[in-house]
Protein backbone atom coordinates (compact mmCIF):
# COMPACT_ATOMS: atom_id res chain seq x y z
CA UNK A 1 0.00 0.00 0.00
CA UNK A 2 2.60 2.25 1.25
CA UNK A 3 4.77 1.91 -1.77
CA UNK A 4 2.21 2.11 -4.46
CA UNK A 5 1.55 5.47 -2.60
CA UNK A 6 4.78 6.27 -3.06
CA UNK A 7 4.73 5.46 -6.40
CA UNK A 8 1.50 7.31 -6.92
CA UNK A 9 3.32 10.38 -5.53
CA UNK A 10 5.98 10.67 -7.80
CA UNK A 11 4.45 9.71 -10.43
CA UNK A 12 2.42 13.02 -9.83
CA UNK A 13 6.01 14.75 -9.90
CA UNK A 14 7.72 13.52 -13.17
CA UNK A 15 5.71 13.64 -16.05
CA UNK A 16 4.17 10.06 -16.72
CA UNK A 17 5.89 7.71 -18.71
CA UNK A 18 4.96 8.09 -22.63
CA UNK A 19 2.69 5.07 -22.81
CA UNK A 20 -0.01 5.12 -20.14
CA UNK A 21 -2.24 6.51 -22.75
CA UNK A 22 -2.83 4.01 -25.56
CA UNK A 23 -2.95 4.70 -29.53
CA UNK A 24 -6.84 3.58 -30.09
CA UNK A 25 -7.67 2.48 -33.72
CA UNK A 26 -10.99 1.79 -34.98
CA UNK A 27 -12.04 -1.16 -36.81
CA UNK A 28 -11.10 0.21 -40.58
CA UNK A 29 -7.89 0.90 -39.42
CA UNK A 30 -7.03 -2.03 -37.64
CA UNK A 31 -9.13 -4.31 -40.09
CA UNK A 32 -10.00 -7.35 -37.94
CA UNK A 33 -12.36 -9.43 -38.81
CA UNK A 34 -14.89 -10.08 -35.79
CA UNK A 35 -15.85 -13.39 -37.47
CA UNK A 36 -12.72 -14.68 -36.56
CA UNK A 37 -13.37 -14.10 -32.95
CA UNK A 38 -14.61 -17.11 -30.99
CA UNK A 39 -18.42 -16.20 -29.56
CA UNK A 40 -17.09 -17.52 -26.24
CA UNK A 41 -14.87 -15.59 -25.70
CA UNK A 42 -17.23 -12.56 -26.21
CA UNK A 43 -19.56 -13.72 -23.98
CA UNK A 44 -16.62 -13.23 -21.66
CA UNK A 45 -16.20 -9.99 -22.29
CA UNK A 46 -19.96 -9.00 -22.45
CA UNK A 47 -20.47 -10.42 -19.80
CA UNK A 48 -18.31 -8.54 -17.74
CA UNK A 49 -18.53 -5.02 -19.28
CA UNK A 50 -22.38 -5.59 -18.60
CA UNK A 51 -21.26 -5.97 -14.45
CA UNK A 52 -19.60 -2.83 -15.11
CA UNK A 53 -15.89 -3.83 -15.51
CA UNK A 54 -13.18 -3.32 -18.38
CA UNK A 55 -12.54 -6.50 -20.48
CA UNK A 56 -10.46 -6.93 -23.34
CA UNK A 57 -9.34 -9.51 -25.81
CA UNK A 58 -5.62 -9.41 -24.87
CA UNK A 59 -2.40 -10.98 -26.02
CA UNK A 60 -1.59 -13.49 -28.82
CA UNK A 61 -5.41 -13.81 -30.11
CA UNK A 62 -5.50 -10.10 -30.60
CA UNK A 63 -1.91 -10.15 -32.55
CA UNK A 64 -3.59 -13.33 -34.65
CA UNK A 65 -6.34 -11.32 -35.26
CA UNK A 66 -4.31 -8.71 -36.63
CA UNK A 67 -2.14 -10.85 -39.11
CA UNK A 68 -5.09 -12.40 -39.90
CA UNK A 69 -5.07 -15.79 -38.21
CA UNK A 70 -7.72 -17.30 -36.29
CA UNK A 71 -6.50 -17.85 -33.10
CA UNK A 72 -6.06 -20.93 -31.51
CA UNK A 73 -6.86 -19.70 -27.82
CA UNK A 74 -8.31 -16.41 -26.08
CA UNK A 75 -7.29 -14.71 -23.07
CA UNK A 76 -8.81 -11.89 -22.35
CA UNK A 77 -7.96 -9.65 -18.98
CA UNK A 78 -9.84 -7.41 -17.03
CA UNK A 79 -10.48 -4.89 -14.26
CA UNK A 80 -12.21 -7.38 -12.02
CA UNK A 81 -10.90 -9.90 -9.31
CA UNK A 82 -11.13 -13.31 -9.75
CA UNK A 83 -13.64 -13.82 -7.21
CA UNK A 84 -15.65 -10.38 -8.69
CA UNK A 85 -15.22 -12.84 -12.16
CA UNK A 86 -16.05 -16.19 -10.44
CA UNK A 87 -20.02 -14.88 -10.31
CA UNK A 88 -20.65 -14.05 -13.28
CA UNK A 89 -20.00 -17.20 -14.96
CA UNK A 90 -21.98 -20.48 -14.18
CA UNK A 91 -19.03 -22.41 -14.94
CA UNK A 92 -15.86 -20.37 -13.75
CA UNK A 93 -12.84 -21.87 -11.81
CA UNK A 94 -10.09 -19.98 -9.88
CA UNK A 95 -6.78 -21.63 -11.07
CA UNK A 96 -3.27 -20.99 -9.03
CA UNK A 97 -2.18 -19.52 -5.71
CA UNK A 98 0.35 -17.00 -6.22
CA UNK A 99 -1.34 -15.26 -9.25
CA UNK A 100 -4.70 -16.76 -9.70
CA UNK A 101 -6.54 -16.80 -13.09
CA UNK A 102 -9.83 -17.75 -13.51
CA UNK A 103 -10.97 -20.61 -16.04
CA UNK A 104 -14.25 -20.15 -17.88
CA UNK A 105 -15.62 -22.90 -19.30
CA UNK A 106 -18.09 -23.35 -22.27
CA UNK A 107 -18.39 -27.19 -22.78
CA UNK A 108 -14.82 -27.92 -23.66
CA UNK A 109 -13.62 -24.72 -24.65
CA UNK A 110 -11.77 -22.66 -22.17
CA UNK A 111 -11.46 -19.10 -22.14
CA UNK A 112 -8.99 -17.65 -19.49
CA UNK A 113 -9.68 -14.73 -17.57
CA UNK A 114 -7.05 -12.63 -16.25
CA UNK A 115 -7.16 -9.66 -13.72
CA UNK A 116 -4.60 -6.93 -14.88
CA UNK A 117 -1.58 -6.84 -13.19
CA UNK A 118 0.31 -4.26 -11.66
CA UNK A 119 4.46 -3.26 -12.79
CA UNK A 120 6.88 -5.03 -11.18
CA UNK A 121 8.53 -3.29 -8.04
CA UNK A 122 12.05 -3.09 -7.98
CA UNK A 123 11.88 -5.50 -4.48
CA UNK A 124 10.33 -8.21 -6.01
CA UNK A 125 11.87 -10.96 -4.70
CA UNK A 126 14.80 -12.47 -6.81
CA UNK A 127 16.98 -15.32 -7.38
CA UNK A 128 20.96 -14.63 -7.60
CA UNK A 129 20.66 -14.18 -11.23
CA UNK A 130 18.23 -11.47 -10.92
CA UNK A 131 15.03 -13.76 -12.04
CA UNK A 132 11.59 -12.68 -10.35
CA UNK A 133 10.34 -15.02 -7.95
CA UNK A 134 7.25 -13.61 -7.09
CA UNK A 135 5.23 -10.61 -8.42
CA UNK A 136 1.70 -10.90 -8.17
CA UNK A 137 0.29 -7.69 -7.50
CA UNK A 138 -3.32 -6.14 -9.46
CA UNK A 139 -2.56 -2.91 -11.42
CA UNK A 140 -4.12 -0.41 -14.11
CA UNK A 141 -4.48 -1.92 -17.83
CA UNK A 142 -1.11 0.10 -18.92
CA UNK A 143 0.96 -1.55 -15.77
CA UNK A 144 -0.79 -4.51 -17.56
CA UNK A 145 0.83 -3.64 -20.87
CA UNK A 146 4.28 -2.67 -19.46
CA UNK A 147 4.56 -6.19 -17.85
CA UNK A 148 3.75 -8.29 -21.46
CA UNK A 149 6.78 -9.53 -23.36
CA UNK A 150 6.77 -8.30 -27.04
CA UNK A 151 4.99 -4.80 -28.57
CA UNK A 152 2.65 -7.37 -30.46
CA UNK A 153 1.96 -9.23 -27.47
CA UNK A 154 0.75 -5.69 -25.52
CA UNK A 155 -2.59 -4.91 -27.34
CA UNK A 156 -6.25 -5.09 -26.38
CA UNK A 157 -9.03 -5.62 -28.55
CA UNK A 158 -12.60 -4.89 -26.99
CA UNK A 159 -15.11 -7.00 -29.29
CA UNK A 160 -17.90 -4.66 -28.29
CA UNK A 161 -16.15 -1.94 -29.78
CA UNK A 162 -14.21 -3.07 -31.86
CA UNK A 163 -11.05 -0.83 -31.10
CA UNK A 164 -7.76 -1.99 -30.12
CA UNK A 165 -5.74 -0.26 -27.88
CA UNK A 166 -2.05 -0.31 -28.69
CA UNK A 167 -0.04 1.16 -25.40
CA UNK A 168 3.68 0.06 -27.13
CA UNK A 169 3.80 0.36 -30.95
CA UNK A 170 2.25 -3.18 -31.31
CA UNK A 171 0.62 -2.38 -34.27
CA UNK A 172 3.54 -0.47 -35.89
CA UNK A 173 5.73 -4.01 -35.70
CA UNK A 174 3.48 -5.70 -36.49
CA UNK A 175 3.30 -4.00 -40.22
CA UNK A 176 6.78 -4.09 -40.58
CA UNK A 177 6.70 -7.74 -38.77
CA UNK A 178 9.30 -6.95 -35.90
CA UNK A 179 9.27 -8.96 -32.79
CA UNK A 180 10.39 -6.62 -30.32
CA UNK A 181 10.93 -6.68 -26.98
CA UNK A 182 8.57 -3.85 -24.52
CA UNK A 183 11.52 -2.27 -22.33
CA UNK A 184 15.01 -3.20 -21.50
CA UNK A 185 15.56 -6.42 -23.26
CA UNK A 186 18.52 -7.30 -21.41
CA UNK A 187 16.20 -6.45 -18.02
CA UNK A 188 13.51 -8.25 -19.58
CA UNK A 189 15.63 -11.56 -20.18
CA UNK A 190 16.80 -11.51 -16.80
CA UNK A 191 13.55 -11.17 -15.13
CA UNK A 192 12.36 -14.40 -16.88
CA UNK A 193 15.06 -16.22 -19.13
CA UNK A 194 12.08 -17.72 -20.26
CA UNK A 195 11.20 -15.31 -22.54
CA UNK A 196 14.68 -16.31 -24.27
CA UNK A 197 12.69 -19.36 -25.55
CA UNK A 198 9.30 -17.05 -26.33
CA UNK A 199 11.77 -14.83 -29.22
CA UNK A 200 12.90 -17.88 -30.87
CA UNK A 201 9.01 -19.06 -30.91
CA UNK A 202 7.47 -16.01 -32.01
CA UNK A 203 10.30 -15.34 -34.69
CA UNK A 204 9.79 -18.54 -36.48
CA UNK A 205 6.14 -19.47 -36.00
CA UNK A 206 5.57 -15.71 -37.31
CA UNK A 207 8.32 -15.11 -39.51
CA UNK A 208 9.28 -12.19 -38.13
CA UNK A 209 12.31 -10.07 -38.10
CA UNK A 210 14.30 -10.14 -34.36
CA UNK A 211 14.82 -6.35 -33.59
CA UNK A 212 18.43 -5.51 -33.06
CA UNK A 213 18.65 -4.52 -29.52
CA UNK A 214 15.66 -7.78 -28.88
CA UNK A 215 18.33 -9.99 -30.79
CA UNK A 216 21.67 -9.24 -29.55
CA UNK A 217 21.84 -9.66 -25.77
CA UNK A 218 20.16 -13.54 -26.28
CA UNK A 219 23.28 -15.43 -27.20
CA UNK A 220 25.36 -13.65 -23.99
CA UNK A 221 21.97 -14.41 -21.95
CA UNK A 222 21.17 -17.97 -23.28
CA UNK A 223 22.81 -19.79 -20.26
CA UNK A 224 20.03 -18.21 -17.65
CA UNK A 225 17.58 -20.44 -19.33
CA UNK A 226 19.48 -23.17 -16.73
CA UNK A 227 17.75 -21.29 -13.44
CA UNK A 228 14.84 -21.63 -14.65
CA UNK A 229 12.10 -24.36 -13.33
CA UNK A 230 12.27 -27.11 -15.33
CA UNK A 231 8.29 -27.29 -15.58
CA UNK A 232 8.40 -24.07 -17.20
CA UNK A 233 11.10 -24.98 -19.56
CA UNK A 234 9.07 -27.89 -20.33
CA UNK A 235 6.28 -25.92 -21.07
CA UNK A 236 7.53 -23.48 -23.31
CA UNK A 237 9.24 -26.23 -24.87
CA UNK A 238 6.30 -28.02 -25.85
CA UNK A 239 4.44 -24.86 -27.21
CA UNK A 240 7.29 -24.57 -29.55
CA UNK A 241 7.22 -27.96 -30.45
CA UNK A 242 3.63 -27.85 -30.92
CA UNK A 243 3.49 -24.47 -32.61
CA UNK A 244 3.05 -26.39 -36.33
CA UNK A 245 6.69 -24.76 -37.09
CA UNK A 246 8.53 -27.00 -34.55
CA UNK A 247 11.28 -27.63 -37.25
CA UNK A 248 11.67 -23.92 -37.97
CA UNK A 249 12.20 -23.03 -34.00
CA UNK A 250 14.57 -25.79 -33.62
CA UNK A 251 16.90 -24.61 -36.48
CA UNK A 252 16.18 -20.77 -35.02
CA UNK A 253 16.72 -21.76 -31.16
CA UNK A 254 20.29 -23.16 -32.64
CA UNK A 255 20.94 -19.74 -34.69
CA UNK A 256 20.29 -18.11 -31.58
CA UNK A 257 22.96 -20.52 -29.82
CA UNK A 258 20.00 -21.64 -27.74
CA UNK A 259 20.70 -24.86 -27.67
CA UNK A 260 24.22 -24.97 -26.36
CA UNK A 261 24.29 -27.10 -22.98
CA UNK A 262 21.43 -25.28 -21.51
CA UNK A 263 18.70 -28.01 -22.83
CA UNK A 264 20.35 -31.62 -23.07
CA UNK A 265 17.53 -32.43 -25.29
CA UNK A 266 18.37 -29.88 -27.92
CA UNK A 267 22.10 -30.55 -27.85
CA UNK A 268 21.56 -34.36 -28.82
CA UNK A 269 18.74 -33.95 -31.26
CA UNK A 270 20.53 -30.77 -33.27
CA UNK A 271 24.20 -32.10 -33.08
CA UNK A 272 23.97 -36.39 -33.38
CA UNK A 273 24.03 -36.62 -37.44
CA UNK A 274 23.09 -40.29 -36.59
CA UNK A 275 19.42 -38.67 -35.42
CA UNK A 276 19.20 -35.89 -37.61
CA UNK A 277 17.09 -37.40 -40.37
CA UNK A 278 15.03 -39.26 -37.55
CA UNK A 279 14.17 -36.18 -36.08
CA UNK A 280 13.84 -33.98 -39.20
CA UNK A 281 11.00 -36.21 -39.93
CA UNK A 282 9.30 -36.54 -36.82
CA UNK A 283 8.92 -32.60 -36.23
CA UNK A 284 8.00 -32.56 -40.02
CA UNK A 285 5.63 -35.01 -39.16
CA UNK A 286 4.15 -33.50 -36.06
CA UNK A 287 4.11 -29.89 -37.88
CA UNK A 288 2.13 -31.69 -40.58
CA UNK A 289 -0.45 -32.72 -38.01
CA UNK A 290 -0.77 -29.44 -36.30
CA UNK A 291 -1.27 -27.88 -39.19
CA UNK A 292 -4.10 -30.07 -40.09
CA UNK A 293 -5.68 -29.91 -36.86
CA UNK A 294 -4.32 -33.28 -35.99
CA UNK A 295 -3.68 -34.57 -32.25
CA UNK A 296 0.01 -34.58 -31.71
CA UNK A 297 1.19 -37.02 -28.55
CA UNK A 298 3.65 -35.12 -26.70
CA UNK A 299 5.05 -38.81 -25.89
CA UNK A 300 5.44 -39.55 -29.36
CA UNK A 301 7.34 -36.37 -30.24
CA UNK A 302 9.99 -36.54 -27.45
CA UNK A 303 10.31 -40.67 -27.69
CA UNK A 304 11.16 -39.67 -30.98
CA UNK A 305 12.92 -36.36 -30.23
CA UNK A 306 15.53 -38.65 -27.75
CA UNK A 307 15.71 -41.89 -29.93
CA UNK A 308 18.88 -41.99 -31.41
CA UNK A 309 20.37 -40.99 -27.40
CA UNK A 310 18.28 -44.36 -26.75
CA UNK A 311 19.67 -46.03 -29.21
CA UNK A 312 23.32 -45.09 -28.58
CA UNK A 313 23.09 -46.16 -24.98
CA UNK A 314 21.25 -49.45 -26.04
CA UNK A 315 23.98 -50.11 -28.08
CA UNK A 316 26.73 -49.56 -25.65
CA UNK A 317 25.16 -51.68 -22.73
CA UNK A 318 24.40 -54.51 -25.22
CA UNK A 319 28.00 -53.83 -25.86
CA UNK A 320 28.85 -54.57 -22.18
CA UNK A 321 27.36 -57.86 -22.65
CA UNK A 322 23.50 -56.90 -21.15
CA UNK A 323 20.57 -58.70 -23.46
CA UNK A 324 18.93 -57.04 -25.99
CA UNK A 325 15.38 -56.11 -23.84
CA UNK A 326 17.06 -55.49 -20.24
CA UNK A 327 19.40 -53.21 -22.20
CA UNK A 328 16.57 -50.97 -24.13
CA UNK A 329 15.33 -50.19 -20.74
CA UNK A 330 18.62 -49.33 -19.08
CA UNK A 331 19.36 -47.16 -22.04
CA UNK A 332 15.60 -45.58 -21.60
CA UNK A 333 16.06 -45.14 -17.92
CA UNK A 334 19.32 -42.94 -18.44
CA UNK A 335 17.71 -41.09 -21.22
CA UNK A 336 14.75 -40.29 -18.87
CA UNK A 337 16.99 -39.73 -15.93
CA UNK A 338 19.09 -37.04 -17.54
CA UNK A 339 16.11 -35.04 -18.90
CA UNK A 340 14.21 -34.40 -16.08
CA UNK A 341 16.92 -32.30 -14.49
CA UNK A 342 16.46 -29.99 -16.89
CA UNK A 343 13.21 -30.42 -18.72
CA UNK A 344 10.67 -31.82 -15.86
CA UNK A 345 9.04 -34.72 -18.08
CA UNK A 346 5.64 -35.12 -17.42
CA UNK A 347 4.81 -38.47 -15.34
CA UNK A 348 2.57 -39.78 -18.48
CA UNK A 349 4.68 -38.34 -21.33
CA UNK A 350 7.63 -40.43 -19.67
CA UNK A 351 5.65 -43.26 -19.78
CA UNK A 352 4.11 -42.93 -23.11
CA UNK A 353 7.61 -42.66 -24.40
CA UNK A 354 9.09 -45.52 -22.44
CA UNK A 355 5.88 -47.77 -23.83
CA UNK A 356 6.90 -46.80 -27.53
CA UNK A 357 10.71 -47.90 -27.08
CA UNK A 358 9.58 -50.55 -25.44
CA UNK A 359 7.37 -51.71 -28.62
CA UNK A 360 10.12 -51.32 -31.39
CA UNK A 361 12.09 -54.51 -30.93
CA UNK A 362 8.67 -56.13 -30.45
CA UNK A 363 8.17 -55.66 -34.55
CA UNK A 364 10.82 -57.38 -35.33
CA UNK A 365 9.05 -60.88 -33.92
CA UNK A 366 7.00 -61.88 -37.17
CA UNK A 367 6.21 -65.23 -35.56
CA UNK A 368 3.29 -67.40 -33.89
CA UNK A 369 0.89 -65.58 -31.79
CA UNK A 370 3.21 -62.22 -31.33
CA UNK A 371 2.10 -59.70 -34.47
CA UNK A 372 -1.15 -60.32 -32.67
CA UNK A 373 -0.48 -59.72 -29.50
CA UNK A 374 1.21 -56.45 -30.87
CA UNK A 375 -1.79 -55.39 -32.71
CA UNK A 376 -3.62 -55.13 -29.73
CA UNK A 377 -1.36 -53.49 -27.29
CA UNK A 378 -3.28 -49.94 -27.05
CA UNK A 379 -0.34 -48.07 -28.01
CA UNK A 380 0.40 -49.98 -30.74
CA UNK A 381 -0.76 -47.40 -32.92
CA UNK A 382 1.84 -44.93 -32.35
CA UNK A 383 4.73 -47.98 -31.64
CA UNK A 384 4.13 -48.37 -35.41
CA UNK A 385 4.35 -44.97 -36.60
CA UNK A 386 7.64 -44.85 -35.00
CA UNK A 387 8.20 -47.96 -36.44
CA UNK A 388 7.51 -46.25 -39.58
CA UNK A 389 9.63 -43.31 -39.08
CA UNK A 390 12.50 -45.45 -38.36
CA UNK A 391 12.37 -46.85 -41.77
CA UNK A 392 11.95 -44.08 -43.22
CA UNK A 393 15.12 -42.36 -42.03
CA UNK A 394 16.97 -45.28 -43.22
CA UNK A 395 17.68 -46.71 -39.72
CA UNK A 396 15.76 -50.11 -40.35
CA UNK A 397 14.92 -52.09 -43.14
CA UNK A 398 11.78 -50.09 -44.89
CA UNK A 399 10.16 -54.09 -45.70
CA UNK A 400 9.60 -54.06 -41.60
CA UNK A 401 7.45 -51.25 -42.06
CA UNK A 402 5.91 -52.35 -44.80
CA UNK A 403 4.89 -55.43 -43.80
CA UNK A 404 3.28 -54.40 -40.67
CA UNK A 405 1.31 -52.22 -42.83
CA UNK A 406 -0.09 -55.31 -44.61
CA UNK A 407 -0.60 -56.95 -41.52
CA UNK A 408 -2.76 -54.64 -40.15
CA UNK A 409 -4.90 -54.38 -43.39
CA UNK A 410 -5.04 -58.11 -43.68
CA UNK A 411 -8.13 -60.41 -43.25
CA UNK A 412 -7.50 -63.56 -41.05
CA UNK A 413 -6.27 -65.40 -44.03
CA UNK A 414 -3.90 -62.71 -45.41
CA UNK A 415 -2.55 -62.26 -42.00
CA UNK A 416 -1.62 -66.26 -41.80
CA UNK A 417 -0.13 -65.95 -45.63
CA UNK A 418 1.87 -63.38 -44.12
CA UNK A 419 3.54 -64.99 -41.40
CA UNK A 420 3.94 -67.84 -43.34
CA UNK A 421 6.04 -65.58 -46.22
CA UNK A 422 8.39 -65.21 -42.94
CA UNK A 423 8.11 -68.39 -41.57
CA UNK A 424 9.72 -69.87 -45.15
CA UNK A 425 12.88 -68.23 -44.51
CA UNK A 426 14.05 -69.51 -41.00
CA UNK A 427 16.65 -67.64 -39.60
CA UNK A 428 15.93 -64.53 -42.38
CA UNK A 429 13.68 -62.73 -40.02
CA UNK A 430 13.54 -58.95 -39.52
CA UNK A 431 16.58 -59.29 -37.72
CA UNK A 432 19.04 -60.65 -40.04
CA UNK A 433 20.15 -58.05 -42.23
CA UNK A 434 20.81 -55.66 -38.99
CA UNK A 435 22.87 -58.83 -37.75
CA UNK A 436 25.10 -58.27 -41.13
CA UNK A 437 25.20 -55.11 -40.76
CA UNK A 438 26.48 -55.06 -36.75
CA UNK A 439 28.58 -57.83 -37.67
CA UNK A 440 30.38 -54.77 -40.84
CA UNK A 441 29.97 -52.30 -38.06
CA UNK A 442 33.42 -54.05 -36.24
CA UNK A 443 31.53 -54.68 -32.65
CA UNK A 444 29.97 -58.04 -34.05
CA UNK A 445 31.02 -59.87 -31.04
CA UNK A 446 29.45 -58.77 -28.01
CA UNK A 447 26.36 -57.47 -29.99
CA UNK A 448 25.87 -60.73 -31.18
CA UNK A 449 26.35 -62.03 -28.09
CA UNK A 450 23.41 -59.36 -26.70
CA UNK A 451 20.56 -60.66 -28.98
CA UNK A 452 18.69 -63.06 -27.65
CA UNK A 453 17.18 -65.93 -29.79
CA UNK A 454 13.90 -65.51 -31.65
CA UNK A 455 14.38 -62.56 -33.82
CA UNK A 456 14.87 -59.81 -31.10
CA UNK A 457 17.27 -57.07 -32.60
CA UNK A 458 19.17 -54.87 -31.21
CA UNK A 459 19.59 -51.34 -32.63
CA UNK A 460 21.17 -50.36 -35.49
CA UNK A 461 21.34 -46.51 -35.53
CA UNK A 462 22.65 -46.27 -38.86
P1 LIG B 1 0.32 -18.40 -28.59
O1 LIG B 1 -0.59 -17.95 -29.67
O2 LIG B 1 1.43 -19.20 -29.11
O3 LIG B 1 -0.38 -18.98 -27.39
P2 LIG B 1 0.61 -16.13 -26.90
O4 LIG B 1 1.20 -14.79 -27.16
O5 LIG B 1 -0.85 -16.20 -26.63
O6 LIG B 1 1.03 -17.05 -28.08
P3 LIG B 1 0.92 -17.26 -24.30
O7 LIG B 1 2.05 -18.04 -23.75
O8 LIG B 1 -0.41 -17.90 -24.45
O9 LIG B 1 1.42 -16.73 -25.70
O10 LIG B 1 0.79 -15.94 -23.42
C1 LIG B 1 -0.30 -15.04 -23.52
C2 LIG B 1 0.19 -13.63 -23.33
O11 LIG B 1 0.72 -13.45 -22.02
C3 LIG B 1 1.30 -13.19 -24.27
O12 LIG B 1 0.80 -12.72 -25.48
C4 LIG B 1 1.98 -12.11 -23.47
O13 LIG B 1 1.28 -10.90 -23.57
C5 LIG B 1 1.86 -12.62 -22.05
N1 LIG B 1 3.03 -13.42 -21.63
C6 LIG B 1 3.13 -14.77 -21.63
N2 LIG B 1 4.31 -15.19 -21.16
C7 LIG B 1 5.00 -14.08 -20.84
C8 LIG B 1 6.28 -13.84 -20.28
N3 LIG B 1 7.11 -14.84 -20.00
N4 LIG B 1 6.65 -12.55 -20.08
C9 LIG B 1 5.81 -11.54 -20.38
N5 LIG B 1 4.60 -11.70 -20.89
C10 LIG B 1 4.17 -12.95 -21.13
MG1 LIG C 1 -1.98 -17.94 -26.01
Amino acid sequence: MIKKLIRRILGKKNPPPANTEPVVLGPKEHGIDLQLVSANAIRVTEGLQQAGYKAFLVGGAVRDLLLGIKPKDFDVATNATPEQIKKLFRRAFIIGRRFQIVHVMFGQDLIEVTTFRGTTSDDAPKDAHGRVLRDNTFGEQHEDAVRRDFTINAMYYDPATQQVLDYHGGIADIRSRTLRMIGVPEARYREDPVRLLRVVRFAAKLKFNIDVATREPIKVMAPLVNNVPAARVFDEMLKLLLSGHALACLQQLRKEGLHHGLLPLLDVVLEQPLGEKFVRLALASTDERVRQGKPVSPGFLFAALLWHQVVEKWKAYEAAGEHSLPALHQAADDVLDAQTDKLALQRKIAADMRDIWAMQPRFDRRVGKSPYKLLENLRFRAGYDFLLLRCASGEIDAELGEWWTEFQDADGPGREALLARKAKKPGEEAAAPRKRRRRSGGRGKSAEGGAPAGGQAGPTGE
